[in-house]
């Protein structure tokens, strides 16, 4: 089974503006970092949502997970310009 890829994905998809790691509000235009995981029965789904002090690495695996790193631009509520720059599995 193929998995859809992670950015085009998670391109346009809405999301929260307070970072998850230091509470700092995202502004419209600002660069976010988040990190995803994809199950199969759920797809790609938000776990984090950061400011600019997020990791652009993936730290230690979770268990039967394939997990990214996106990174993306802010805009009104959702998340545009995807990029990946670190996935779990190629
Ligand atoms: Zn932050």
């Amino acid at each position: 089974m193929t998995r859809p890829s992670p950015a085009a994905e998670l391109n346009g998809v809405q999301c929260g503006h307070i970072c998850d790691r230091c509470n700092r509000g995202i502004r419209t235009g600002d660069k976010a970092l988040v990190y995803a995981t994809y199950y199969d029965a759920d797809g790609w789904v938000i776990r984090r949502v950061m400011c600019d002090c997020g990791s652009r690495t993936i730290g230690l695996p979770t268990d039967g997970a394939d997990e990214v790193i996106v990174e993306a631009v802010y805009w009104r509520g959702r998340l545009v310009g995807v990029k990946t720059v670190d996935r779990s599995r190629p």
